[in-house]
């Protein structure tokens, strides 16, 4: 198997499975176990009588039945987990899906957490108190303290550049700073914030 098992192991729990039942997660794993894991390709022939009378005893050790599995078969091709191909004498033809391929999951994938990434970090007066508390009060280019009066945040990347208003794009900077910074990257500020860094010490130890 190409893909790395402890990828496909994390988003199947983390994306997969909170869109499934705990048995379809089962019955998805019995069908990913004997084939991924056996023939490393998704594809699997099996009846299913043959999966009523392996997988899924319940709580009383009873087996699951014909017309049990069948629906939850359905349902899994229904969320895209796996495609119910030819029926054949030795039994149906499936195809599993790993989770990266099934659409609720590839979802999640590209779609960034809409929670965090929506938070606005820049305007919220209660967030922008969260950054500075991160960053202990100290400007983070030159180190001076900063009060709740004279603290600033500077965006990273700058807005005009598609810096956005997120917790990692925004670092505490005194005035000076973030003037000299303005809407620079960090690699064209650099110099400037060191120069005058360099000149503010000099003149406290004059
Ligand atoms: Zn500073």
């Amino acid at each position: 198997m190409e893909e790395d098992l402890s990828i496909i192991i994390c988003q199947l729990v983390d994306y997969l499975m909170p869109e499934l039942t705990p048995y379809e997660t089962a019955l998805y794993l019995y069908l990913f176990r004997n084939s991924f894991l056996k023939n490393g390709n998704g594809e699997i022939q099996v009846g299913k009588r043959t999966i009523a009378a392996e997988f899924g005893r319940g709580a009383r050790g009873e087996k699951s039945s014909y017309a049990h599995v069948s629906k939850y078969l359905n349902i899994l091709e229904e969320k895209g987990c796996i495609k119910v191909n030819d029926i054949t004498s030795k039994g149906t033809m499936y195809t599993v899906n790993l989770p990266k391929d099934i659409p609720l999951v590839f979802d999640k994938i590209t779609r960034p957490s809409t929670q965090n990434s929506d938070a606005d970090y820049f305007t919220d007066p209660e967030k922008r108190k969260e950054i500075f508390q991160r960053d202990d009060w100290v400007c983070q280019y030159c180190g001076d303290k900063v009060t709740p009066e004279s603290a600033t945040l500077d965006h990273y990347i700058p807005q005009s550049k598609g810096g956005k208003n997120t917790k990692d794009n925004l670092k505490t900077s005194c005035l000076i700073c973030n003037s000299i910074k303005c809407d620079k990257t960090y690699e064209e500020a650099a110099q400037l914030l060191l120069k005058n860094i360099q000149e503010r010490n000099s003149k406290i130890h004059k």
